[in-house]
């Protein structure tokens, strides 16, 4: 086996601590006279480093050279007729990221694409928010639409009907509320625009949706500006938290049924796991009053994290987070206080928490001393529960 070298995307960009990398083509001419051709043995893995499917770079070349390409799927090479050399794919494959990868503005390829009902293929930038319209001229740009990408964080016009996600919350709502019509249905574009601005976007959960493999932790912030007034808006991907949030904050009095059947919905419609979920609804339940709105909540983690060490972890390292860094002011003194609370309504076991107390590490805090001042903060709790371990055995059956 070769072994891979990373290149930048694209490879022209001169920044050494340049964090996005793909795996550099790797090129071999097979046959001759007329059946030369020119074969890209790992065309499938700078495929998935670029986020597209690898159809697409494939037949840029074969439009571009003027030559027949094709992938082959069951040897897993991309094929182009012809002899050609290392630095004209590699300018090939730079222009076409340049097109259809990176942002139009910030340049990063941290873009999703989708395809609107005008047919135009949009870029949307998770990095900074701005969408990009790829030029109708492009050749590619036909192929693209016959072929849209079947990115699970798009929302592709072209196979989906239904409206855009934005409207998910007017229905959310609204399914949760058939019989009755007391709440203010207040779903304008501008209150839920602004109430997205406040919000921002959820890092963690668009990474886990993504299912990316760059270290995160970075704040990838998507933001409006204030006159984006585009009709094409509607296009635009809605973080599934901003769904829920959204969902939560017009339906103040939503029940624990109607709560759960939102996030059904929008488990659904993004495709997330059951983790995932648990995300979302962290997310979307908790700030820094998080001391009484777990006791609101909990019945809708309820399924989703009892008996679920994985998920128990999530709530920790969430808690964390909050405690720890996001509302550390507020919050660090209370760490104790929060986690016996999350115990008492079933949502964290005694294992799982003494567990994750002895550790010294954090996946959601990168800071070993946040990490070790919020174990100091719960010691009082994990004490606790060591000295009640005798008689606390199993009282909390009920619901
Ligand atoms: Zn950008």
């Amino acid at each position: 086996m070769s072994d891979k070298q990373y290149v930048n995307i694209p490879t022209d960009v001169q920044d050494a601590h340049y964090r996005y990398k793909m795996e550099r083509m790797n090129l071999k001419v097979e046959g001759r006279g007329n059946g030369i051709k020119t074969v890209v043995t790992n065309m499938s893995n700078v495929a998935a480093h670029l986020k597209v499917p690898v159809s697409y770079p494939t037949k840029y070349f074969g439009l571009e050279l003027g030559a027949q390409s094709k992938f082959d799927k069951s040897n897993d090479r991309a094929i182009i007729n012809g002899q050609f050399d290392y630095p004209q794919f590699e300018t090939l494959l730079n222009n076409f990221i340049k097109k259809f990868v990176c942002c139009y503005r910030c340049h990063l390829p941290e873009c999703s694409m989708t395809i609107d009902k005008h047919e135009n293929i949009k870029l949307t930038c998770s990095a900074c928010g701005h969408i990009s319209t790829v030029p109708p001229a492009e050749k590619m740009a036909t192929f693209i639409i016959k072929h849209p990408p079947k990115n699970k964080n798009t929302h592709v016009k072209a196979n989906a009907q239904q409206g855009p996600v934005k409207a998910d919350v007017t229905d959310l709502v609204r399914r949760a509320d058939e019989d009755d019509e007391e709440w203010d249905p207040d779903v304008s574009d501008e209150a839920v625009r602004q109430r997205r601005e406040e919000e921002g976007l959820q890092g963690r959960l668009a990474e886990l949706a993504m299912d990316s493999d760059e270290e995160g932790g970075d704040k990838k912030k998507k933001k409006k500006t204030a006159n984006d007034d585009d009709e094409d808006e509607e296009d635009d991907i809605v973080p599934p938290v901003e769904v829920l949030k959204n969902f939560l904050s017009l339906k103040k009095d939503a029940t624990t049924k109607q709560i759960l059947a939102a996030v059904n919905k929008i488990k659904e419609d993004y495709e997330l796991s059951d983790k995932d979920a648990v995300c979302l609804m962290y997310e979307s339940f908790f700030d820094k009053n998080i001391e009484k709105q777990i006791q609101k909540y909990a019945p809708a983690l309820k399924p989703f994290v009892e008996n679920s060490t994985s998920a128990q972890k999530i709530i920790l390292g969430y808690t964390e987070e909050l405690c720890g860094v996001k509302e550390s002011s507020k919050l660090l003194s209370k760490v104790s206080v929060i986690l016996k609370a999350f115990y008492d309504q079933g949502l964290l076991d005694e294992e799982v928490i003494v567990e994750w107390h002895s550790k010294k590490k954090s996946r959601f805090v990168k800071s070993s001393s946040v990490v070790l001042k919020v174990k100091e903060a719960a010691k009082p709790f994990v004490e606790w529960l060591n000295s009640a371990e005798e008689e606390e055995e199993s009282d909390d059956e009920d619901n």
